[in-house]
């Protein structure tokens, strides 16, 4: 297959366009370590108005983002309160433990993907030298793909000022939360002493994230930013991507919605996959296999059948097909992004349409 494939993996794999290509080949840079760095600047201070903050910090990755931000707000011997599933918790390596002594507690997630105040509340800790030091509470949003809405972000807001907790945002996915809601990002982002975007995933530039929040906070994290090996020089090359991101990568993420709509509804549509209900509310679509009925669910029941469940063998096809995509044997998650169109959309669905279809009759044909 000579044409690039349909990568559906995730929407951090979207390329540069034409313009935005240009603005970076045209950026007037300097030394951002010595702040010198105009495009920089402007980055940081268009991105500390969008998301309701006094000021804001570019960063190589949203990773790193976060890190510096837990390393800004909590010591050694401290503690966030975090979700069990969450990235800073779970896909970031443990660097805040590794490199802060920073501890996390979390908390299950609830079924929206959100913290509940009491859960929260049951695992504040009391000041006493048995315990480690509450110092934050981190919450995420979109969290896998699901949007926690103002009113119970406002709740914990409430919460942690009651008692003197600081409330940091993971929202490398905000800006879709956003466009989900309507708003912009700043309602959303005023409501955290700290916030965290990624401009490398749905908004479409090819390198970034920025970390927005009060002066001290981030002429702190600045400081850590440094420590963590992030300060970047003639950065203003990608901060001039990162600037149209802001503009134009927003404005049409919507687009992106839609075609994960039409394509949970293509998917929904095929018998044998289960997709998840109410979880499609940005550019995520996820799937579930285990409950398709085609495949025997336990390697008793199975024999040598066992791994016939359509997830272990769909990347595979899915590849021939020109159709890149992640799964695991019982489960799935399609995102949607910039360089996928609606027709994409639709050789998506066929193409795991197709691959049920033959597991189908494959389990059939076995079991006969
Ligand atoms: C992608 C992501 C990050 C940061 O990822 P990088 O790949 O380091 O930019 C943080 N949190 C969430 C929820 C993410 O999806």
């Amino acid at each position: 297959m000579s044409e690039r494939p349909i990568d559906v993996r995730s929407d951090t794999v979207t390329r540069p366009d034409a313009a935005m290509r240009r603005a970076m080949c045209e950026a007037e840079v300097g030394d951002d370590v010595y702040g010198d760095d105009p495009t920089v600047n402007r980055l940081q201070a268009v991105a500390a108005e969008r998301l309701g903050h006094e000021a804001a910090l570019f960063l190589p990755t949203g990773t790193q983002s976060n890190l510096v931000a837990l390393l800004t707000h909590c010591a050694r011997g401290d503690e966030y309160i975090v979700g069990h599933d969450a990235h800073t918790y779970k896909y970031e390596g443990g660097g805040a433990a590794a490199l802060g002594g920073i501890q996390p507690q979390t908390v299950p997630f609830d079924a929206d993907g959100g913290l509940a105040v009491e859960a929260v509340a049951a695992v504040v800790k009391e000041d006493d030298p048995h315990f480690a030091r509450t110092r934050l509470v981190c919450l995420e949003n979109s969290q896998h793909g699901r949007v926690q809405a103002l009113d119970g972000i406002r709740a914990m807001r409430r919460f942690t000022r009651e008692r003197g907790l600081a409330l940091h945002l993971d929202g490398a996915r905000m800006a879709n939360a956003c466009a989900h809601l309507g708003i912009d990002l700043e309602p959303m982002g005023c409501e955290f002493d700290s916030v965290s975007l990624c401009l490398s995933k749905g908004l479409g530039a090819p390198v970034g994230s920025v970390l927005a929040g009060s002066r001290p906070f981030i002429d702190e994290a600045r400081r850590w930013r440094k420590v963590a090996g992030g300060g970047m020089r003639q950065a203003g090359i990608l901060a001039a991507a990162g600037l149209l991101a802001l503009d134009d990568g927003f404005a049409r993420l919507h687009e992106d919605h839609e075609n994960a709509e039409r394509l949970a509804e293509a998917l929904g549509g095929i018998d044998g996959v289960a997709v998840r209900d109410g979880w499609t509310q940005t550019n995520m679509v996820w799937l579930d296999f285990a409950d398709a009925g085609l495949a025997p669910r336990s390697g008793r029941e199975a024999g040598e059948h066992a791994d016939v469940r359509v997830g272990a063998t769909l990347v595979a096809f899915a590849r021939g097909r020109g159709v890149l995509l992640s799964s695991s044997p019982d489960h799935a998650r399609l995102v949607t992004h910039r360089d996928v169109s609606r027709r994409d959309i639709a050789r998506v669905a066929a193409v795991v349409r197709e691959h049920v279809d033959l597991s189908a009759s494959g389990a059939r044909a076995a079991r006969a």
